[in-house]
């Protein structure tokens, strides 16, 4: 028997002594690095497992007999849970949630980036911005709604979004681009602008745009849906833009993008505007992976907060589900629901919008709707959608399902398997660049 151990304790000292040729190819000059320079974070706002599958098949050729990868499935590579702190339970909302991605502690539903003592926390970004990093948000809400209020700033409650819009001028970010004219006034606008920020509202003037710091606000509240504008690619623009002016700093940046209105098309239980805000989402995300492409010291990590609306792909008791008909809508059920109120054809033009012909069951429900009102009516479209796609919903909130977590570049491997939310946040800290020690 003892034999045998000596040719594997050979083969073994083979291995060992060829292992730094390995290493040595493998650490080769055009290796990415194991830590990166640049870090984007992004988040599809109530995106849970359901809402990238259902996408899948939104986007599957019908013509071809395999249904086709998605950027979702080429890129995933983990799962993470998403409860709050145990006081708000096991739902969290996305100011807790948010919370836990930018500072690695979960907190009470409402926390914007403070302990459940409503003590302040440190975010990434804030602590990227000490380091000498550039920072910048890429969103589609407000500027100052919860997810990018919690990388920014520190506020007890996400509702105060007057004082959560007044601290970000303590902030020094260089990029922000979203909506939310609303809550900056002309006298807070002076104030960014003496800080050295240009502020812009027009869409078509991002493009002027050649220096950060920039403050961008192209809608009153959030951009519009993007079903009701399908060239626009705002976030993809957004971003984008942003990919440009914060790599302009040799030391690197942190940017965070959000695809914030998945979570409003779930809220509004709306699936084919949420189809339509996730391939705007899918396009941001190829955005992004070009740029990691180009630059391999780019690290891209994306995730949900949460998962909105308990989206279920069948219904109704049927083993189907029918995404061919939301290809055909072209606009977002509040859009076709205003339409409809006041137009003399409405059932016509709500046929034309939706893409198929009205049953007279549909038409006959729909003029009961129309006649109490904007919100019931495009509730009353949803209902119609929804039976015909076998779409589910269980909420018009929130559900504590795990959310997936999708990474490319150095380090992406850090994110595989189960993790926590709180995890995100701990391991995209630890590949911030070391600070430097004071000389002696
Ligand atoms: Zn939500």
């Amino acid at each position: 028997m003892s034999f045998t151990k000596a040719p594997l304790l050979l083969l073994g000292i083979g291995l060992l002594l060829s292992t730094p040729t390995w290493a040595n190819i493998e650490t080769g000059p055009t290796k990415a690095p194991s830590r990166p320079k640049n870090i984007v974070i992004m988040i599809g706002d109530g995106m849970g497992p359901a809402y990238t599958s259902a996408y899948r098949y939104y986007k599957d050729n019908p013509d071809t007999e395999e249904v086709e990868q998605t950027v979702f499935d080429r890129l995933l590579v983990g799962m993470a849970s998403t409860y709050p702190a145990s006081v708000s339970g096991y739902v969290t909302d996305s100011a807790a949630a948010a919370t836990a991605l930018a500072t690695g502690v979960k907190s009470y539903n409402g926390a914007i980036s403070v302990d459940p003592q409503k003590q302040p926390l440190p975010t990434i970004l804030e602590k990227a911005k000490a380091l000498g990093l550039s920072t910048g948000v890429a969103v589609t809400s407000q500027i100052n709604h919860a997810t990018p209020a919690a990388f920014l700033a520190h506020n007890e409650s996400r509702k105060n979004y007057d004082a959560i819009a007044l601290s970000y001028l303590e902030t020094n970010a260089d990029v922000f681009l979203g909506g939310g004219q609303k809550y900056f006034s002309p006298e807070l606008l002076a104030q960014f602008t003496a800080k050295g920020y240009q502020h812009i509202t027009r869409f078509d003037d991002l493009a002027t745009i050649t220096q950060p710091k920039v403050l961008g606000l192209f809608a009153e509240v959030q951009l519009p849906w993007a079903i009701d504008e399908k060239e626009a690619k705002k976030l993809s623009t957004l971003t984008q833009k942003a990919l440009s002016l914060l790599s302009q700093n040799e030391q690197g940046f942190v940017l965070l993008v959000e695809g914030s209105l998945i979570d409003w098309a779930g809220h509004n239980n709306d699936i084919a505007t949420a189809m339509g805000e996730m391939d705007e989402f899918s396009n941001t995300i190829e955005v992004v992976e070009q740029f990691v492409r180009q630059n391999p010291d780019t690290l891209m990590v994306i995730t949900a907060d949460h998962n909105t609306g308990g989206l279920s792909i069948g219904a109704n008791g049927n083993y189907s589900w029918n995404p061919e008909i939301l290809r055909n809508i072209s606009a977002s059920s509040d859009t076709l629901a205003l339409a409809a109120i006041s137009g003399e054809q409405w059932q016509a033009d709500l046929a034309r919008g939706l893409g198929f012909e009205l049953s007279e069951e549909e038409v006959t429900t729909l003029n009961v709707a129309r006649m109490q009102g904007l919100e019931t009516m495009a509730v009353a479209i949803r209902h119609v959608i929804d039976k015909r796609t076998d779409t589910g919903w269980t909420t018009s909130g929130h559900t504590g399902l795990d959310v997936q977590v999708f990474a490319a570049g150095p380090a992406s491997e850090l994110f595989n398997g189960h993790q926590d939310n709180t995890d995100i946040a701990n391991k995209i800290f630890s590949l911030l660049p070391k600070p430097k020690k004071p000389k002696s």
